[in-house]
């Protein structure tokens, strides 16, 4: 997400926060991935995620994932800070993005 007041055509780093935890995952060299309409969850949330989504219930109601913007039935997971939540399938890709990305040092958490 940008913070408000972001200027659209001059973004600064520090302009780009992790939608999940709200911090300037960009500005903190916090490896990140982007999703739809400037969403973007960090490593240290998608670790979390990774973690506990094949132990989160299913969603009652289907709810629109923050990062693909579709409405998923699978499990979900919301960060901490914020209401906004991702889906499963965006937990894998983000994941796998990551973990090949030679830029950064994250790998996928055991478990
Ligand atoms: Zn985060
Ligand atoms: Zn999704």
């Amino acid at each position: 997400m940008r913070r408000e007041g972001t200027n659209p055509d001059d973004v600064q780093p520090e302009d780009v926060l992790c939608d999940f935890c709200h911090q300037a995952a960009w500005a903190e060299d916090v490896p990140c991935v982007e999703g739809h309409h400037g969403s973007i969850i960090c490593g240290e949330c998608l670790q979390a995620a990774w973690v506990a989504h094949d132990r989160a219930e299913k969603a009652e109601d289907s709810r629109q994932c923050t990062m693909c913007l579709e409405q998923r039935d699978d499990a979900i997971w919301s960060g901490s800070a914020s209401d906004a939540c991702i889906c499963g399938r965006c937990i894998r890709q983000a994941a796998g993005a990551l973990h090949k990305s030679k830029d950064w040092s994250w790998t996928k958490p055991d478990g």
